[in-house]
C-alpha cells in the first residue's frame, strides 16, 4: 500500500531531530529542529528561510511577528494550514538569526527540502523571500525583480513573494505583498 505523504514526511524528519554534531543538519546553539507543518496533500507549498526564536520555541514555522503577518494575510484569501503546507529551507535556527550560510542551505536542501518537495509534489511553490527563491530556482536573484511572477521551474509553478519580515520594516510594500497573495489564490483556484 502507498504510504501517506504525512507518514513519509514524519519518517524524513525523524532522523534529523537531534541537537548534536552527529546530526549533519545541526546548526550551533540551535535548540530544536523545526519541521514543516500543514496539509501535505495540499496543492501549495510555502517555503521560508529559517526558524526564528519563536519558531524554535514553538517547534513550528512562521509563528512570530512575521509569521502572523504572513498567516493573517493568507487567511484573508482562505489559505490556511488546511489547504497549504509551510516549511523553511533551513530547519534549525541560525545563531542570532543570522542568514544561513551557503553550506547550511545546501545541506538542508539536499537532505530535507528536496525530499519534502518530492513527497508533497505541490502544484505551486511559493518561496517566501530571497533566500528561499534562490534555493528553489538554483540561481542568484533579486526578489524585487521576480516577486509576483508566475515562473515555471522543474515543471512546477513558482511564485516568489517578499518575506514578511521585510514588509514589517517597510509597511508601504504591504499592498504589493497582499496583491501577490491574491494572485496566488487566483492561480490556486484556476488549476
Ligand atoms: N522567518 C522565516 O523565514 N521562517 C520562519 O519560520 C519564521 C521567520
Amino acid at each position: 500500500m502507498n504510504q501517506s505523504k504525512k507518514k513519509k514526511l514524519e519518517e524524513l524528519y525523524e532522523i534529523y531531530f537531534s541537537c548534536g554534531i552527529e546530526n549533519p543538519l545541526y546548526i550551533e546553539s540551535a535548540k530544536q529542529f523545526v519541521p514543516g507543518s500543514g496539509n501535505p496533500d495540499a496543492g501549495i507549498l510555502f517555503i521560508g528561510e529559517a526558524p526564528g526564536e519563536v519558531e524554535e520555541n514553538v517547534g513550528l514555522p512562521f509563528q512570530g511577528r512575521s509569521g502572523k503577518l504572513l498567516r493573517n494575510t493568507l487567511k484573508k484569501y482562505e489559505i490556511t494550514e488546511n489547504n497549504s503546507f509551510i516549511t523553511n529551507v533551513v530547519k534549525f535556527r541560525p545563531p542570532n538569526n543570522r542568514k544561513p550560510t551557503n553550506q547550511e542551505i545546501k545541506n538542508h536542501f539536499d537532505l530535507v527540502l528536496f525530499h519534502e518537495i518530492k513527497i508533497i509534489a505541490p502544484k505551486i511553490i511559493v518561496p517566501v523571500g530571497g533566500v528561499a527563491a534562490e534555493t528553489i530556482l538554483g540561481k542568484q536573484i533579486k526578489i524585487t525583480g521576480i516577486r509576483g511572477k508566475n515562473l515555471i521551474h522543474d515543471n512546477t509553478i513558482v511564485i516568489p513573494i517578499f518575506h514578511p519580515a521585510y514588509i514589517l520594516r517597510n509597511m508601504t510594500a504591504f499592498s504589493i505583498f497582499e496583491a501577490d497573495i491574491k494572485l496566488i489564490k487566483n492561480k490556486l483556484d484556476e488549476i
